[in-house]
């Protein structure tokens, strides 16, 4: 009965895995991810997301997204789940937005909430953050 229990746990684990992809390449404007390979993939996500993915001062970074492919667009898993990166010298770095005036955070661009002026890209260490 326990060695049935683990096999159904075993295959449930490797089911998970399977559905998870992380990709990595070039953003390029309007939410496209360049490979290496020179494929290019149609990127998707929640509102949050997506508008990062649409942040033009972010095209030309190198992405690392978590997430899986669905009829060949790729959809990031919730920004709150932490898939998505910017890769800068071997390193991952989580993309956040930061008002210099009010020291707010937040996680996707726009004005900030406090002071209505634009906040600035602030790629920081996800260790550092909450
Ligand atoms: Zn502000």
């Amino acid at each position: 009965m326990r060695l049935c229990l683990l096999a159904v746990l075993g295959a449930m684990a490797l089911c998970a895995q399977s559905d998870k992809t992380v990709i990595t390449g070039k953003l390029l404007d309007g939410g496209v991810l360049e490979t290496n390979a020179q494929q290019l993939i149609q990127l998707n996500g929640d509102r949050q997301t997506d508008a990062v993915l649409h942040d033009k001062r972010l095209a030309g970074d190198i992405f690392e997204l978590h997430g899986h492919f669905e009829h060949n667009t790729f959809h990031v898993d919730p920004r709150h789940t932490g898939a998505l990166f910017v890769k800068k010298d071997g390193k991952l770095l989580a993309v956040t937005y930061w008002c210099d005036v009010c020291s707010i955070r937040t996680f996707a661009p726009g004005l900030c909430m406090c002071c209505q002026q634009e906040t600035k890209v602030d790629l920081r260490d996800p260790a550092s953050i909450e």
